[in-house]
């Protein structure tokens, strides 16, 4: 392990110690970033969500200026509830040439990097700023980047490119599919079971709709796949569902979320769309023809967009070279480089960890892949300089 490796572990044991769960506060993790990049006279804006328990950072190395590269990260991480771990989740492990606990992987691994290369970014004379992007709550919906992104151009400088360091065994990831979250909500009628003519039971409903769900799909896999994405490709899962009050009512409430994931060029939306009218027309006027206040809702409670990019695409062209590879990939899950690519930042994804570790019980980062990103950030800095 070479000696900014070394510190780059020593940062992420100080990171993963932090319990940043995306319901919990990250404000102590924010402050110790903070407090880390003043001790190396980097000064740094704290961008608080509006309930105040959650906060993005971001700062500049090298001109206080517009431009430059955009180091993105999100600070938060996925629950460790109901997993079994072999270790302590928040404390970091060492072995066999791993390092274990929560979010070493998914993503402080790379915003570990990050903070141990800026004692060398600082003693570089860059031509363009790097600028350290970290944020909250991706693992919810990338909530956290938006309002950070809404800044950049106005009361925060704005990067030309942004590199995204989420897992991807540090290859270059030009396009990951979409994602777009939905709760349903069904009203129907409460009565006694053994009276079901006087009611109108929502689980059953919700089950109907369901099924729809399920032929949607059928349909989508036939009509478009693309072999770039694992798998090729649109997909609808049901996620969650709640409903009934006892065994011998007819349950009067039922809800449940669902998602798409999208491939580029499918507007999620578009299914719900398809959801409401199956609605309209099979199932609402014979429930109403029982009570009239019987109904069925769905909205959308999340969009994170497809991520493509042109095939020359400057965030990608810098990405390939400093990693001296010349091959793109497709990722299935969803990163903030969509959001950054809709603002008119070119984006790409390149950072260590396998996304196999990701979420899961014993995540792990391999310490050779955090070296390798250690090298890619010296060769960006390189970079930086010469331009
Ligand atoms: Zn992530």
């Amino acid at each position: 392990m070479s000696g900014t490796t070394a510190t780059a572990t020593e940062i992420l044991a100080r990171l993963v110690a932090f319990d940043t769960t995306s319901h919990k506060t990250n404000i102590p993790c924010a402050r110790f970033v903070q407090e880390y990049l003043a001790s190396h006279a980097i000064d740094s804006r704290l961008l608080p969500s509006d309930d105040g328990i959650h906060a993005s950072l971001f700062a500049t190395v090298g001109p206080q200026a517009d431009g430059g590269i955009g180091l993105s990260g999100h600070m938060d991480v996925v629950p460790v509830t109901g997993q079994s771990w072999d270790t302590d989740p928040f404390t970091l492990t060492e072995r066999d040439g791993r390092l274990y606990g929560r979010g070493t992987c998914d993503m402080k691994g790379y915003l570990a990097c990050v903070l141990a290369m800026v004692p060398e970014f600082k003693s570089r004379r860059l031509k363009m700023p790097i600028h350290i992007v970290f944020s909250y709550d991706e693992e919810v919906g990338c909530t956290g980047v938006k309002p950070m992104i809404a800044e950049m151009g106005r009361t925060l400088p704005k990067p030309t490119l942004i590199l995204v360091g989420e897992p991807t065994t540090m290859t270059v990831v030009d396009a990951h599919k979409g994602g777009y979250r939905f709760l349903t909500e069904i009203t129907g009628k409460d009565a006694h079971s053994s009276k079901p003519q006087l009611g109108v039971g929502s689980i059953m409903i919700a089950g109907a709709l369901i099924a729809e769900l399920a032929r949607i799909e059928q349909r989508l896999k036939a009509k478009h796949t693309s072999p770039r994405f694992d798998p090729p490709y649109n997909s609808i899962t049901v996620s969650m569902i709640e409903g009934g009050i006892a065994h011998n009512i007819i349950p009067p409430k039922c809800t449940f979320q669902w998602g798409v994931r999208t491939l580029p060029g499918l507007d999620g939306l578009e299914i719900m769309r398809e959801l409401d009218a199956y609605a309209a027309r099979e199932l609402l006027p014979g429930m109403r023809a029982v009570a009239p206040q019987c109904d069925i809702v769905t909205k959308n409670i999340g969009i994170l967009p497809a991520f493509t990019t042109a095939s020359n695409a400057e965030a990608t062209s810098l990405a390939l070279k400093l990693m001296g590879q010349n091959e793109t990939f497709a990722v299935p899950y969803g990163t903030e480089a969509s959001h950054f690519q809709a603002a008119g930042c070119s984006s790409v994804i390149c950072g260590p960890g396998d996304i196999a570790q990701a979420h899961q019980p014993n995540e792990f980062v391999e310490i050779s892949e955090l070296d390798t990103c250690m090298g890619y950030l010296r060769r960006l800095a390189d970079w930086a300089e010469a331009a």
